[in-house]
């Protein structure tokens, strides 16, 4: 038998054939859109800070007061050593935020979405889940041991079929983002509110990429359509800049979630600077300021998208996604794992920081760039990137 090393290695050649080895690169900097890679200086697009707030001052004061009062690390499991100070007003603040009466944070959004589906499913029910749901969900999914029906992108019509197929199931649970990760395109959240209601289904949305930048004071894609989700699911990670998770609905629900859900059972707490720094976090998306960083952030979308459109290279066989106005996700498709690759480098020897995305993260045939944007973001840097993307004769 080869040697466990060896073995490891002919896997790691293989992806290496296949041109989908990764690494993550080395960076540096407190800003999310000027940093450091590997000690060079580069324009980034692709953090999640769609507000520009991980460097904000007040996310850094707020840690280092609960740090001082409630420690830094929770050193246990919330079940066995208990709810600090900091996690308690986050989950009010985020409850109240979102106008639902109870909030459960996790320490990821990814635990999120595992601990509310195996929560909610078992082997005697179906969930319904769109195709091109996150990796998180994918993964809660099978990890619940519900028999699991995918239907086709964004379509009410497939996911109502599937309930309906699914009607002696003991539950029914339909699962969607709100805002895609990889095209910037949004759900049909009415449309599916309505098939769930209709199949007596739990409606579960993760507006992981929503909150803080769509909806009155960015409460996310189900408040500006008026839905009301049985569980919505978000991160604390993106533009709430810190790190975790949170579901938010009613009390049983959460009650439920605190007694069932492994990822929030069997896991040590958020440090509770992290969730201080949270809170901070969320008082300025509720705020003039978040307005204001909200607005930058749609005009930044708005100057970029149809410059997008017009570099789209010709001849792709997948159609381009239908990404949202304002979105801060930006894909750019070109197709080939190699072409993305390529362009990548060549951004980069402009000193712009851009990965590429690749599959098993996006279908085969759809390789691309995954721009996002940042209210911290100028135009300027915008005219870097669209001149850089020019293609060159
Ligand atoms: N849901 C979606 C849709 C995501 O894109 C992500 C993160 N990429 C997550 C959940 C996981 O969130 P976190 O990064 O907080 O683990």
């Amino acid at each position: 038998m080869r040697s466990f090393q060896a073995v490891l290695q002919a896997e790691l050649a293989e992806l290496v054939a296949l041109g989908r080895h990764r690494a993550c690169p080395e960076v540096a900097g407190v800003s999310r859109t000027s940093v450091a890679v590997s000690g060079e200086s580069r324009l980034s697009f692709c953090s999640n800070d769609y507000l520009g707030l991980a460097a904000h001052p007040d996310l850094a004061a707020a840690a280092a007061v609960a740090a001082a009062r409630d420690g830094f690390g929770a050193s246990a499991s919330r079940l066995v050593s208990g709810d600090l100070p900091a996690h308690r007003q986050l989950e009010t603040a985020l409850a109240r935020f979102l106008g639902r009466p109870a909030a459960l944070v996790f320490p990821t959004g990814y635990q999120t979405n595992i601990g509310v589906l195996t929560a909610l499913a078992g082997p005697d029910d179906v969930i319904v889940s769109d195709a091109l749901n996150h990796a998180s969900i994918i993964d809660g999914c099978r990890l619940s041991r519900a028999r699991i029906a995918v239907y086709p992108h964004g379509d009410p019509e497939g996911a109502a079929d599937l309930l309906d197929q699914a009607r002696t199931a003991r539950r029914r649970l339909l699962v969607t983002e709100s805002l895609f990760s990889m095209n910037g395109d949004a759900a049909p959240l009415a449309r599916l509110a309505e098939a769930a209601q209709r199949h007596d289904a739990i409606f579960i949305v993760d507006e992981a990429h929503a909150i803080g930048v769509f909806g009155p004071r960015g409460r996310g894609l189900c408040a500006a359509s008026d839905v009301t989700p049985d569980v919505l699911i978000g991160t604390l990670g993106k533009a709430l800049a810190t790190a975790g998770g949170f579901a938010a609905g009613n009390r049983v629900l959460r009650d439920l979630l605190v007694n069932r859900a492994r990822s929030f059972i069997f896991t040590t707490a958020l440090p509770p600077p992290v969730a201080a720094a949270a809170l901070a976090a969320l008082e300025i998306v509720d705020s003039a300021e978040g307005d204001r960083r909200r607005a930058l952030l749609r005009a930044h979308a708005d100057n970029l998208s149809p410059r997008l459109a017009a570099l789209r290279p010709s001849g792709l066989d997948a159609p381009p996604p239908d990404t949202v106005a304002g979105s801060p996700i930006q894909p750019f498709v070109v197709g080939s794992d190699a072409a993305a690759l390529a362009l990548s480098a060549a951004l980069a020897d402009r000193q712009i920081f851009v990965p590429a995305i690749r599959p098993p993260t996006v279908p085969v045939g759809s390789a691309r760039l995954r721009i996002t944007l940042s209210a911290s973001h100028d135009p300027a840097d915008l005219d870097r990137l669209v001149l850089a993307l020019r293609p060159r004769v």
